[in-house]
C-alpha cells in the first residue's frame, strides 16, 4: 500500500481545525484540511466574531442615550444596517484572507470541497482520495430546529447575519446563548423584541441569581421576555410571520428567530462505513484524548459536543497536536472554564452556579452585591449589576465568580484565573481593588449572604 500522503488530514477549517493544522505543520507534520465552506467555520463566519460586531453595534444607541446625563445633545440618530452588514462582511472576508495565510505560511494545504471517509485512513476530497496517518474530524455544529408545523418560516442564526433588512419586530424562540445575544442585539438596533422561552428560567445551568437578574434588566430594557412560552406551530401571511403557541394566543412579526440548540455536523462524513461511534446525541465519542473508537482518527470541537466554545476547541487542538506530534500526551482540561453571554447586560461566569456548588459541597458560603455601576449615575440609567462569589466553606476556596452587567466578560477574564488556580477567598481580600471600577467589587466583598 502506498505511503499516506499526510501526516494529518484535517476535516473542517473553523477554529478548532485550523489550530491543529498549523500547529501539526509547525510541529513538521505533513498536514492537509479541507473545508466546504469558507475558512474560519462558524466563529468568525456566522458565530463570535459577527455577533460580536452586531453587539458593538447595537450598543451605540444605549451610549446615546447614557450621554445626554453627561451633558451631550446628539442630533437624530440612524442605523443603516445595509451600511453595517457591508462593513461587517469585508471584515470577515479580511479574516477568510487572514486564516488562509496562517495556514499556507505554515504550510498546510487547502483543498476546498466535502470530504469524506472512504476506508482506513483515506478521505475523499472533490473526487480524490487521499491518504493520511492521522484523521481529524472538526466540522462543527448547526442550528438545530424543532419539527414544528411551519418551522420553514423561522430563521436561524446563519440567516440573521444576511437580512436584507432589519425586521420593525421579531420573535426569538429559545432561551440559551444565541437566543439571549440577539434579543438583545435586536433590541438595541431598534426592533421590537418578543423573546419566547419553554421554561420557568432562560439560561438553564448558569447561576440562578445572574439569570434573575439578567431577565429583570432585559425587561426594564424593553424585551418582552415571556417564560413557560411554547410555540406550537408558525404560519407566513405575505411579509408577515405568525407564532402561534401553546395556550392558542398569536405572535405576529416580521421573522422568527429559532436559537433552540445547535447539533454536530456528522452527515455525509461516512463515519458510519468507517465504523466511529456517534453518542446517542448525534456527537462523535471520543476519549480524553479526542480518539474515537477508531484507530487513527479524531475528533474535536463542536462535532464532539463537549463545550462548544472557540477557545475549547482551540485548546483540543493544541492538546492533539501535543499528543500526535509532540510526544507529549495531554487530554484537554475542560473545568473551570470561564463563559459570557453577550447580553445586554453581559453575564460572565467561572466555576460552579451556588446551586451546582451546593449540590456538590457540604458548606457553601456565597457572597453577592446588585449596584448601579458609577457610569449610571449621571446617565440616570436604573440598570444595577450583580456579582457574586460562591466559596467553599470548608477549604475557602472561591469556586465560582458571577457577574451580570457592563464589562462582565472582560473582568471575569482575570478573576478566571484566580478561581482556575484555586485562590481562596482571603486571596481575594487581600487584593487591593482599582478604584472606581465595577471589578473591585470582587475583592471587596466582606459580609456573605444569610441563609
Ligand atoms: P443552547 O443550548 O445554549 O440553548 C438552546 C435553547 O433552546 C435552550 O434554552 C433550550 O431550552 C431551548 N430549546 C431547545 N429545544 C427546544 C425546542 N424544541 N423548543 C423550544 N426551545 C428549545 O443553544 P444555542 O442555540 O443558544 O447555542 C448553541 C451553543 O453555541 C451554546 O450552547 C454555546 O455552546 C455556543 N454559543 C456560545 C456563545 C458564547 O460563548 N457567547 C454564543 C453563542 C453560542 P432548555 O434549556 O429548556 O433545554
Amino acid at each position: 500500500m502506498a505511503a499516506p500522503e499526510y501526516d494529518l488530514f484535517v476535516i473542517g477549517a473553523g477554529s478548532g481545525g485550523v489550530r491543529a493544522a498549523r500547529m501539526a505543520a509547525s510541529a513538521g507534520a505533513r498536514v492537509a484540511v479541507a473545508e466546504q465552506s469558507r475558512l474560519g467555520g462558524t466563529c468568525v463566519n456566522l458565530g463570535c466574531i459577527p455577533k460580536k460586531l452586531m453587539v458593538y453595534a447595537s450598543h451605540f444607541s444605549e451610549e446615546f442615550r447614557d450621554a445626554r446625563g453627561y451633558g451631550w445633545t446628539l442630533g437624530p440618530a440612524r442605523f443603516d444596517w445595509t451600511c453595517f452588514r457591508e462593513r461587517k462582511d469585508r471584515e470577515i472576508e479580511r479574516l477568510n484572507r487572514i486564516y488562509e495565510d496562517l495556514l499556507r505560511r505554515a504550510g498546510v494545504e487547502i483543498l476546498t470541497g466535502h470530504a469524506r471517509l472512504r476506508g482506513p485512513g483515506e478521505v475523499e476530497v472533490a473526487g480524490r482520495c487521499h491518504r493520511a496517518r492521522h484523521i481529524l474530524i472538526a466540522t462543527g455544529g448547526a442550528p438545530h430546529l424543532p419539527r414544528i408545523p411551519g418551522i420553514e418560516h423561522a430563521i436561524t442564526s446563519n440567516e440573521v447575519f444576511h437580512l436584507e433588512a432589519l425586521p420593525s419586530r421579531i420573535v426569538v424562540v429559545g432561551g440559551g446563548y444565541i437566543a439571549v445575544e440577539f434579543a438583545g442585539i435586536l433590541h438595541g438596533l431598534g426592533c421590537e423584541v418578543v423573546q419566547l422561552y419553554r421554561g420557568p428560567l432562560f439560561l438553564r445551568g448558569f447561576d440562578e441569581d445572574l439569570r434573575r437578574a439578567l431577565a429583570e434588566e432585559m425587561r426594564a430594557r424593553g424585551i418582552d421576555l415571556r417564560f413557560e412560552a411554547r410555540v406550537v406551530a408558525l404560519e407566513r401571511k405575505g411579509d408577515r410571520r405568525i407564532a402561534i403557541l401553546e395556550d392558542g394566543s398569536h405572535l405576529e412579526a416580521e421573522q422568527v428567530l429559532y436559537a433552540t440548540g445547535r447539533r454536530p455536523l456528522t452527515a455525509g462524513l461516512g463515519l458510519e462505513e468507517a465504523g466511529v461511534l456517534l453518542r446517542e446525541d448525534g456527537a462523535i465519542a471520543v476519549d480524553r484524548y479526542s480518539r474515537t473508537n477508531v484507530p487513527g482518527i479524531f475528533a474535536i470541537g463542536d462535532v464532539t459536543d463537549r463545550l462548544n466554545l472557540t477557545p475549547v476547541a482551540i485548546h483540543e487542538a493544541m492538546c492533539l497536536v501535543r499528543t500526535l506530534f509532540e510526544d507529549r500526551p495531554t487530554a484537554p482540561d475542560h473545568d473551570n472554564v470561564p463563559r459570557a453571554v453577550f447580553a445586554q447586560p453581559p453575564l460572565a461566569t467561572v466555576g460552579l452556579s451556588e446551586e451546582e456548588a451546593r449540590r456538590r459541597l457540604d458548606r457553601v458560603v456565597v457572597y453577592r452585591e446588585r449596584f448601579r455601576p458609577l457610569k449610571h449615575t449621571l446617565s440616570e440609567n436604573p440598570e444595577r449589576s450583580l456579582v457574586k462569589l460562591v466559596v467553599d466553606g470548608n477549604t475557602d476556596r472561591v469556586v465560582g465568580a458571577h457577574m451580570v452587567g457592563p464589562d462582565a466578560p472582560e473582568i471575569l477574564q482575570g478573576v478566571a484565573i484566580a478561581v482556575k488556580a484555586g485562590l481562596t477567598k482571603a486571596d481575594f481580600d487581600a487584593t487591593v481593588g482599582i478604584h472606581p471600577t465595577s471589578a473591585e467589587e470582587f475583592v471587596t466583598l466582606r459580609t456573605p449572604v444569610e441563609g
